[in-house]
């Protein structure tokens, strides 16, 4: 059985000490937290403060980006051993946000995936449709491209390590959420593409992770699609009470 991931990406927000705040509110009501699989990705500024107060909790940290080179003239880039020295087990790559704002390619995704596995880091490689790409009937066009291009040439033992997040792009901040019928049907045109590219024992061992405005009142519907491990939570992760309570969601899928 696949363990439901609950991650929530903190996005441009939290300095360190609203961070610090955040994670004592999550780790004085999450209880059994342990039963799920939590990830939290702050900013990079936040980052090694959070793990710290982590301590020994079973809560793993994420960064939101990195760059696929090592080290050098590379203005404002962040390596795989950099977030890894800062105490990130997982990074999230390819974030809608990054690929509308700040020109991510599936060809970029594929170079920071590779970069990730590489050192070790568990990657979060996210995709989705836009409303007009779903309007014109072109949503698994597109998500086979993303998963083609940003997949492409890892080797059947490193897909294993990688999770996917499908975040349709129209559900991103908007308060539109994806049907559960619609996130199940997503998600298992994704396995079946990942088991076309990589065979079906990998497909049926990587999560798939749903993102877009998941909410406590959405969560348990969602999470509780068979090809559903998870959720990528943007907005309810600022919150502690939410994110716990979708936390709590997981933990009642995970026992279905
Ligand atoms: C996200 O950005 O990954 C996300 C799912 O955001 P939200 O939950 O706010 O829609």
């Amino acid at each position: 059985m696949r363990k439901i991931i609950i991650a929530g990406n903190w996005k441009m927000n939290n300095t360190i000490s609203q961070a610090q705040d955040l994670i004592a509110g999550l780790t004085k009501n999450g209880g059994d937290m342990h039963k799920v699989e939590v990830i939290v990705a702050p900013p990079f500024t936040a980052l090694r403060s959070v793990y710290d107060i982590l301590g020994q909790s079973s809560v793993h940290v994420a960064a939101q980006n990195l760059f696929w080179e090592e080290s050098g003239a590379y203005t404002g880039e962040v390596s795989a051993m950099m977030i890894k020295e800062a105490g990130c087990k997982w990074v999230i790559i390819g974030h809608s946000e990054r690929r509308q704002l700040f020109g991510e390619t599936d060809e970029t995704v594929n170079k920071r995936a590779r970069a990730a596995l590489a050192s070790g880091l568990k990657p979060i490689v996210c995709i989705g449709e836009t409303l007009e790409e779903r309007e014109g009937g072109r949503t698994y066009d597109v998500l086979h491209r993303q998963l083609d291009g940003g997949l492409n040439g890892l080797s059947a033992e490193n897909m294993a390590k990688v999770t996917i997040a499908y975040e349709p792009v129209w559900a991103i901040g908007t308060g539109k959420t994806a049907t559960s019928a619609q996130a199940q049907e997503a998600h298992e045109k994704i396995r079946a593409k990942l088991s076309s590219m990589f065979g079906q024992g990998v497909a049926d061992k990587v999560r798939i992770l749903y993102g877009g405005s998941m909410k406590p009142s959405n969560a348990l519907e969602l999470l509780s699609q068979p090809d559903v491990d998870g959720g990528l939570i943007g907005g309810a992760s600022l919150n502690a009470h939410d994110f716990v309570e979708i936390i709590k969601a997981g933990i009642e899928a995970e026992k279905l």
